[in-house]
């Protein structure tokens, strides 16, 4: 079955959620700057028709745009009503591909029956409830392929910009079967998603200047100048979905740590400490990704390079350090040889599972949750005073 793909772009986004705080900066030159102020991230209509660039670095242009109020950036704002808006779209189909902070593919196909509407009606209906209900503007680009999706909100985007217009009709743009080849017509390759510097220096030498001429190319021509991403790209171009919607998060097979001593080691309890150290960031990082371990396996590296390893299955899966630290003590203790140099010591986690589904199991031990808020309150102090706030104390 062909693909319908929908990309959903808010508009000028960090810019807009500033202004949903602070309502006083609605139709004002407003530009959001990059870390520690240096350029402009973000723009708002205003601030783009007075003609400040993205990218620009806020030093070189602040005496000049006396008229536009800079902003600094607080990415976590941002990030909340990414998620926000996110959440929003999860509404509409399971199929959402979150592709940056203020971008997500939408995989449509088959919805028209579900929503009892052509796919048009269903992305303005995207774009006014996401309106109605987080405040943002987005713009959304309909087509068969991620790649055409994207042209069609670049289109949907230039098109406000050159009419002036901000109304729901503007904010969609559809590329159908019969508009595939005037469109690529009118787009040079280098304005394609995907199509870097090289490429279209490349292309050029060739005489492919519009999409349009990239699409004529034959197949093995393509292969041979630019590999199976050439192919692929030009099917994209021709409609033919070959870069699915993946809403699948890529999970991990494996998190470890590991980290060379800073000077060779004989003690056995400095190397417990580094141990405990690489645990606790392992399960940081578990914890962060909503995962558990069921076994583990520490490395510890010979001053010669030997590596030692052993690993363990534990009873029940865990993200919880102090649940940790016992087996790994054990572990090391078989593992440890006096009298050898080392020079570092590593921690590998493995058969990660989700941690939302909880496991009960028969041999939980009693004291589990306590220890599970001890390593929750521990984050939170590093989130708050910078890690290695909080140092163990002999176990
Ligand atoms: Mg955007």
């Amino acid at each position: 079955m062909k693909k319908v793909i929908a990309l959903v772009d808010c508009n000028n986004f960090f810019v807009a959620c500033e202004r949903l705080y602070r309502p006083e900066l609605v139709g004002k030159a407003v530009c959001v700057l990059s870390n520690n102020d240096g350029c402009v991230v973000s723009r708002s209509n205003e601030a783009k028709r007075l003609g400040v660039q993205m990218g620009a670095p806020y030093f070189m242009i602040k005496n000049q745009f006396k008229n536009v109020i800079f902003l600094s950036g607080n990415l976590p704002l941002y990030c909340e009503i990414s998620l926000r808006v996110m959440q929003k779209l999860k509404d509409f189909t399971p199929d959402v591909e979150i592709y940056s902070i203020d971008e997500a593919f939408l995989d449509l196909t088959g919805l028209r029956k579900t929503f009892n509407c052509s796919y048009e009606e269903i992305v303005k209906k995207i774009v006014i409830e996401i309106k109605e209900e987080t405040g943002i503007d987005v713009s959304v680009g309909l087509s068969y392929s991620k790649v055409l999706a994207k042209l069609a909100s670049d289109k949907a985007k230039n098109i406000q910009k050159s009419q002036k217009r901000d109304d729901v009709e503007s904010r969609v743009y559809k590329i159908g079967y019969r508009q595939i080849q005037k469109e690529l017509k009118e787009t040079l390759i280098s304005d394609i998603w995907g199509v870097g510097k090289n490429t279209t220096a490349l292309l050029k030498k060739h005489l492919i200047q519009t999409a349009h001429d990239f699409v004529s190319q034959d197949d093995i021509w393509l292969k041979k100048n630019l590999g199976k991403i050439g192919v692929d790209l030009k099917q994209e171009l021709l409609g033919n979905s070959i870069n699915p919607v993946n809403s699948k998060d890529v999970l991990p097979k494996s998190i470890s740590r590991s980290e060379s001593f800073k000077e060779f080691q004989t003690d056995k309890n400095y190397i417990q400490e580094e141990l405990n150290s690489h645990v606790h960031k392992v399960c940081k990082k578990l914890r962060s990704l909503d995962l558990n371990t069921s076994c583990v396996e520490i490395f510890l590296r010979t001053k010669d390079f030997q590596v030692f390893s052993q690993k363990v299955n534990l009873v029940s899966p865990t993200n919880v350090e102090f649940e940790l630290f016992d087996y790994c003590k054990k572990i090391l203790d078989e593992m440890f040889q006096q009298g050898v140099v080392y020079r570092s010591v590593g921690f590998c986690a493995m058969k990660l599972t989700s941690s939302k589904t909880k496991q009960i199991s028969l041999f939980e031990p009693k004291d589990k949750e306590n220890k599970q808020n001890l390593s929750l309150s521990w984050d939170k102090l590093e989130e708050k005073f910078g890690k290695g706030i909080v140092k163990l104390g002999k176990l």
